[in-house]
């Protein structure tokens, strides 16, 4: 994963090919809004390099409609129209436009939109959706994996608690010694390890416990 400034200084090079001159300025601002936003980072970087249109445009705003598991559904608003993307930390992926709505059958059942029609009843008015705030700005997500309050992690978040000794899941010694192996290398090892944690009881993201500017103490209130 390249770092969020050389992420940053990826999109903008991007930008001079794909933004007509003239909005240019505005632009980049609102794209160094999220200079420290993996997730909305992750979008202008999937849009600047993938013109849907194929012809100069720019993001002017990005709003939130949804947000589940630290994955979050996004419309991109353009010069030409309202784009569809789902982003994670990790990466974002362009769905479509937002008028024609979401036409993956996992997509729609993650978010428990029963089909396309569905969403387009949903999502019908555009202006009623907030303003997408950068995720690690909400004290009520967890600040690597974005999931919520009572929320499992995403496997490898290093915010994750063991459930076997209390430590961190990502650096403690448990996962070696419940496999009996002294590195984990495959997708086969993972899934045993998932298997186990599930048996055992994942500890979900507590807001309280691991934002430290989440809980307002007694003596703040005095
Ligand atoms: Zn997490
Ligand atoms: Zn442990």
């Amino acid at each position: 994963m390249p770092t969020l400034d050389q992420r940053l200084a990826d999109i903008k090079l991007l930008m001079r090919y794909a933004v007509p001159p003239d909005d240019l300025a505005k632009a980049t601002a609102l794209v160094e809004k999220h200079g420290t936003d993996s997730v909305g980072l992750n979008i202008f970087h999937a849009f600047y390099s993938y013109l849907p249109e194929g012809r100069e445009d720019a993001i002017t705003v990005l709003r939130l409609l949804d947000r589940r598991q630290g994955t979050f559904l996004i419309c991109a608003t353009t010069g030409l129209a309202d784009y569809l993307y789902l982003a994670t930390g990790e990466q974002a992926e362009f769905l479509g436009l937002f008028s024609e709505g979401i036409w993956e059958d996992e997509v729609l059942a993650f978010f428990n939109l029963e089909n396309r029609e569905a969403f387009l009843k949903k999502y019908g008015d555009l202006s009623t959706f907030p303003v997408y705030v950068p995720a690690h700005l909400h004290t009520d997500l967890c600040p690597f994996c974005h999931v919520a309050d009572g929320e499992t992690h995403t496997l490898g978040c290093p915010v994750e608690i063991c459930p076997w000794c209390g430590g961190q899941l990502t650096s403690c010694g448990c996962r070696f010694t419940l496999l009996g192996k002294t590195d984990l290398k495959n997708d086969s090892q993972l899934e045993e390890l998932l298997m186990l944690l599930n048996k055992k009881g994942r500890l979900p993201f507590s807001a309280e416990e691991h934002r430290p500017a989440y809980p307002i103490t007694p003596l703040d209130l005095q």
